[in-house]
Protein backbone atom coordinates (compact mmCIF):
# COMPACT_ATOMS: atom_id res chain seq x y z
CA UNK A 1 0.00 0.00 0.00
CA UNK A 2 1.49 3.29 -0.93
CA UNK A 3 1.59 6.58 0.92
CA UNK A 4 0.50 9.27 -1.34
CA UNK A 5 1.53 13.33 -0.23
CA UNK A 6 0.89 16.18 -1.82
CA UNK A 7 3.25 19.11 -2.61
CA UNK A 8 1.40 22.72 -3.67
CA UNK A 9 3.16 24.42 -7.00
CA UNK A 10 2.09 27.42 -8.87
CA UNK A 11 -0.96 28.71 -7.62
CA UNK A 12 -3.22 25.78 -7.59
CA UNK A 13 -1.61 22.53 -9.24
CA UNK A 14 -0.87 19.56 -6.97
CA UNK A 15 2.08 17.72 -7.36
CA UNK A 16 1.82 13.91 -5.94
CA UNK A 17 4.51 12.12 -4.53
CA UNK A 18 4.02 8.30 -3.49
CA UNK A 19 5.85 7.41 -1.32
CA UNK A 20 7.45 3.64 -0.07
CA UNK A 21 7.97 3.00 3.51
CA UNK A 22 12.15 2.77 2.86
CA UNK A 23 12.62 6.19 1.89
CA UNK A 24 11.91 6.07 -2.03
CA UNK A 25 9.37 7.60 -3.70
CA UNK A 26 8.21 8.87 -7.60
CA UNK A 27 6.26 12.07 -8.05
CA UNK A 28 3.57 12.56 -10.97
CA UNK A 29 3.66 15.78 -12.93
CA UNK A 30 6.58 17.55 -11.35
CA UNK A 31 5.50 21.09 -13.11
CA UNK A 32 7.82 22.86 -10.69
CA UNK A 33 11.19 20.99 -9.31
CA UNK A 34 11.82 23.39 -6.15
CA UNK A 35 9.29 22.27 -4.24
CA UNK A 36 9.92 18.44 -4.96
CA UNK A 37 13.48 19.06 -4.40
CA UNK A 38 12.53 21.03 -1.12
CA UNK A 39 10.35 18.10 -0.05
CA UNK A 40 12.65 15.19 -0.76
CA UNK A 41 15.48 16.97 1.71
CA UNK A 42 12.95 17.62 4.19
CA UNK A 43 12.17 14.26 4.47
CA UNK A 44 15.40 12.20 3.22
CA UNK A 45 14.03 10.85 0.08
CA UNK A 46 15.48 9.23 -2.81
CA UNK A 47 13.50 9.91 -6.25
CA UNK A 48 13.46 6.92 -8.16
CA UNK A 49 10.46 7.58 -10.56
CA UNK A 50 8.71 10.58 -12.34
CA UNK A 51 5.32 9.43 -14.02
CA UNK A 52 3.88 12.07 -16.93
CA UNK A 53 0.16 12.43 -17.86
CA UNK A 54 0.37 15.24 -20.62
CA UNK A 55 3.09 17.65 -22.20
CA UNK A 56 1.71 20.86 -20.89
CA UNK A 57 4.47 23.18 -18.76
CA UNK A 58 2.88 23.01 -15.88
CA UNK A 59 3.37 19.48 -15.30
CA UNK A 60 6.85 18.71 -16.76
CA UNK A 61 8.60 21.99 -16.30
CA UNK A 62 10.78 20.26 -13.57
CA UNK A 63 11.55 17.25 -15.01
CA UNK A 64 15.04 18.34 -16.19
CA UNK A 65 16.04 19.61 -13.30
CA UNK A 66 14.78 16.81 -11.11
CA UNK A 67 16.77 14.34 -13.70
CA UNK A 68 19.78 16.57 -13.19
CA UNK A 69 20.09 15.82 -9.33
CA UNK A 70 18.92 12.49 -9.82
CA UNK A 71 20.41 10.93 -12.89
CA UNK A 72 19.43 7.65 -12.66
CA UNK A 73 15.47 8.93 -12.02
CA UNK A 74 13.71 6.58 -14.53
CA UNK A 75 10.39 9.04 -16.51
CA UNK A 76 7.89 7.45 -17.42
CA UNK A 77 5.14 9.25 -19.67
CA UNK A 78 3.17 9.09 -22.62
CA UNK A 79 4.54 8.24 -26.11
CA UNK A 80 2.85 10.59 -27.84
CA UNK A 81 3.41 13.13 -26.89
CA UNK A 82 6.46 15.62 -27.45
CA UNK A 83 8.37 14.92 -24.41
CA UNK A 84 12.02 14.90 -24.93
CA UNK A 85 12.89 14.03 -21.04
CA UNK A 86 11.37 10.56 -21.56
CA UNK A 87 13.48 7.29 -20.35
CA UNK A 88 10.51 5.14 -20.50
CA UNK A 89 7.76 5.96 -23.21
CA UNK A 90 4.35 4.44 -22.41
CA UNK A 91 1.39 3.33 -24.51
CA UNK A 92 -2.58 2.98 -23.48
CA UNK A 93 -2.72 -0.54 -22.30
CA UNK A 94 0.93 -1.49 -20.68
CA UNK A 95 1.57 -1.48 -17.15
CA UNK A 96 4.17 -0.05 -15.58
CA UNK A 97 5.47 -1.61 -11.42
CA UNK A 98 6.44 0.80 -9.11
CA UNK A 99 7.64 -0.36 -5.50
CA UNK A 100 5.39 -3.59 -6.04
CA UNK A 101 2.36 -2.61 -7.20
CA UNK A 102 1.47 -2.55 -10.75
CA UNK A 103 -0.32 0.47 -12.47
CA UNK A 104 -1.92 0.30 -15.94
CA UNK A 105 -1.70 2.84 -18.60
CA UNK A 106 -5.22 4.22 -19.68
CA UNK A 107 -5.43 6.27 -23.11
CA UNK A 108 -7.11 9.46 -21.86
CA UNK A 109 -7.41 11.54 -24.79
CA UNK A 110 -9.25 15.04 -25.28
CA UNK A 111 -7.16 17.22 -22.99
CA UNK A 112 -4.49 17.02 -24.93
CA UNK A 113 -4.08 14.15 -27.71
CA UNK A 114 -1.92 11.76 -25.98
CA UNK A 115 -2.85 12.50 -22.68
CA UNK A 116 -2.46 9.26 -20.34
CA UNK A 117 -3.68 8.24 -16.55
CA UNK A 118 -2.19 5.45 -13.73
CA UNK A 119 -4.08 3.60 -11.78
CA UNK A 120 -3.31 0.97 -9.61
CA UNK A 121 -3.25 0.11 -5.60
CA UNK A 122 -6.72 1.48 -5.80
CA UNK A 123 -5.42 4.93 -6.88
CA UNK A 124 -5.76 7.03 -10.22
CA UNK A 125 -3.51 9.82 -11.45
CA UNK A 126 -5.61 11.35 -14.06
CA UNK A 127 -3.61 14.50 -14.71
CA UNK A 128 -5.87 17.60 -16.06
CA UNK A 129 -8.87 15.20 -17.41
CA UNK A 130 -11.00 14.74 -14.44
CA UNK A 131 -11.54 16.93 -11.17
CA UNK A 132 -13.31 17.03 -8.81
CA UNK A 133 -16.81 18.29 -9.77
CA UNK A 134 -15.09 18.88 -13.38
CA UNK A 135 -12.94 18.21 -15.56
CA UNK A 136 -10.22 19.39 -18.12
CA UNK A 137 -10.71 21.74 -21.02
CA UNK A 138 -10.70 20.15 -24.29
CA UNK A 139 -7.91 21.47 -26.06
CA UNK A 140 -5.90 18.50 -28.86
CA UNK A 141 -8.42 15.97 -29.08
CA UNK A 142 -11.99 15.87 -29.92
CA UNK A 143 -15.30 16.53 -27.54
CA UNK A 144 -15.74 12.45 -28.18
CA UNK A 145 -12.42 11.52 -26.79
CA UNK A 146 -13.18 13.69 -23.80
CA UNK A 147 -16.70 12.28 -23.39
CA UNK A 148 -14.95 8.62 -24.08
CA UNK A 149 -12.10 9.30 -21.22
CA UNK A 150 -14.34 9.94 -18.60
CA UNK A 151 -16.50 7.19 -19.26
CA UNK A 152 -13.54 4.83 -18.77
CA UNK A 153 -12.78 6.54 -15.49
CA UNK A 154 -16.28 6.34 -14.51
CA UNK A 155 -16.17 2.58 -14.87
CA UNK A 156 -13.50 2.65 -12.71
CA UNK A 157 -14.07 0.96 -8.59
CA UNK A 158 -16.09 3.44 -7.17
CA UNK A 159 -13.72 3.71 -4.05
CA UNK A 160 -10.91 4.29 -6.74
CA UNK A 161 -9.25 7.44 -4.98
CA UNK A 162 -8.21 9.78 -7.55
CA UNK A 163 -5.16 12.63 -7.57
CA UNK A 164 -6.48 15.38 -9.47
CA UNK A 165 -3.47 17.68 -10.93
CA UNK A 166 -5.51 21.04 -10.20
CA UNK A 167 -7.16 22.59 -6.51
CA UNK A 168 -10.40 23.32 -8.76
CA UNK A 169 -12.57 21.86 -6.33
CA UNK A 170 -14.54 24.87 -5.55
CA UNK A 171 -15.13 27.07 -8.64
CA UNK A 172 -16.27 23.57 -10.42
CA UNK A 173 -18.81 23.12 -7.39
CA UNK A 174 -20.26 26.46 -8.37
CA UNK A 175 -20.67 25.67 -11.77
CA UNK A 176 -22.22 21.89 -10.70
CA UNK A 177 -24.65 23.53 -8.91
CA UNK A 178 -25.15 25.83 -11.37
CA UNK A 179 -26.45 23.18 -13.79
CA UNK A 180 -28.07 20.94 -10.39
CA UNK A 181 -28.93 23.48 -7.87
CA UNK A 182 -31.56 20.49 -6.44
CA UNK A 183 -28.83 17.96 -5.76
CA UNK A 184 -29.11 17.56 -2.14
CA UNK A 185 -25.16 15.71 -2.22
CA UNK A 186 -23.18 18.68 -3.92
CA UNK A 187 -24.81 20.93 -1.31
CA UNK A 188 -23.41 19.02 1.05
CA UNK A 189 -20.27 18.77 -0.84
CA UNK A 190 -20.13 22.40 -0.99
CA UNK A 191 -19.94 23.08 3.01
CA UNK A 192 -17.53 20.24 3.01
CA UNK A 193 -15.02 22.04 0.09
CA UNK A 194 -16.10 25.43 2.11
CA UNK A 195 -14.27 24.07 5.29
CA UNK A 196 -11.34 22.37 3.57
CA UNK A 197 -10.39 25.35 1.69
CA UNK A 198 -11.17 27.70 4.79
CA UNK A 199 -8.22 25.44 6.65
CA UNK A 200 -6.06 25.77 3.35
CA UNK A 201 -6.52 22.07 2.99
CA UNK A 202 -7.11 20.17 -0.03
CA UNK A 203 -10.22 18.75 -1.46
CA UNK A 204 -8.36 15.83 -2.70
CA UNK A 205 -7.92 12.97 -3.26
CA UNK A 206 -11.69 12.73 -4.39
CA UNK A 207 -13.48 9.37 -5.26
CA UNK A 208 -15.13 7.75 -8.42
CA UNK A 209 -17.84 7.25 -6.03
CA UNK A 210 -18.34 10.73 -5.05
CA UNK A 211 -17.76 12.34 -8.51
CA UNK A 212 -20.74 10.06 -10.13
CA UNK A 213 -22.91 11.88 -7.26
CA UNK A 214 -21.39 15.21 -7.66
CA UNK A 215 -19.57 15.70 -11.02
CA UNK A 216 -22.08 16.89 -13.97
CA UNK A 217 -19.25 15.62 -16.40
CA UNK A 218 -20.03 12.38 -15.15
CA UNK A 219 -23.95 12.66 -14.62
CA UNK A 220 -25.15 13.26 -18.32
CA UNK A 221 -27.59 10.38 -18.04
CA UNK A 222 -29.55 12.12 -15.37
CA UNK A 223 -32.63 14.06 -16.37
CA UNK A 224 -31.65 17.17 -14.06
CA UNK A 225 -28.38 17.38 -15.88
CA UNK A 226 -30.30 16.65 -19.55
CA UNK A 227 -33.13 19.48 -18.29
CA UNK A 228 -30.29 22.32 -17.59
CA UNK A 229 -28.56 22.15 -20.80
CA UNK A 230 -32.22 21.40 -22.53
CA UNK A 231 -31.74 25.47 -24.13
CA UNK A 232 -28.30 24.43 -25.73
CA UNK A 233 -29.27 21.07 -27.22
CA UNK A 234 -32.07 19.69 -29.15
CA UNK A 235 -30.22 16.50 -29.02
CA UNK A 236 -30.14 14.29 -25.72
CA UNK A 237 -27.63 11.24 -26.44
CA UNK A 238 -24.49 11.92 -23.24
CA UNK A 239 -22.64 12.98 -26.10
CA UNK A 240 -24.67 16.06 -26.72
CA UNK A 241 -25.33 16.99 -23.46
CA UNK A 242 -21.44 16.75 -22.07
CA UNK A 243 -20.80 18.90 -25.42
CA UNK A 244 -23.41 21.57 -24.27
CA UNK A 245 -22.20 21.24 -20.29
CA UNK A 246 -18.37 21.59 -21.52
CA UNK A 247 -18.85 24.69 -23.75
CA UNK A 248 -21.04 25.95 -20.75
CA UNK A 249 -18.53 25.81 -18.42
CA UNK A 250 -15.99 27.67 -20.74
CA UNK A 251 -17.77 30.69 -20.90
CA UNK A 252 -19.41 30.24 -17.06
ZN1 LIG B 1 -2.89 20.41 -18.96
Amino acid sequence: MLNIKSIPAFNDNYIWLIENSDQRCAVVDPGDAAPVLAYLERHQLSLEAILITHHHNDHIGGVSELVRQFPNVDVVGPANEPIPTLTHAVDPGEQIELFDEVFLVLGLEGHTAGHIGYVGDGKLFCGDVLFSAGCGRVFEGTMEQMYTSLSKLAALPQETEVFCAHEYTASNVAFALAVEPDNAQLHKYRDEVNRLRAQNQPTLPTTIGREKWINPFLRTDQPSVMRSVANRTSQTDPLAIFTALREWKNEF
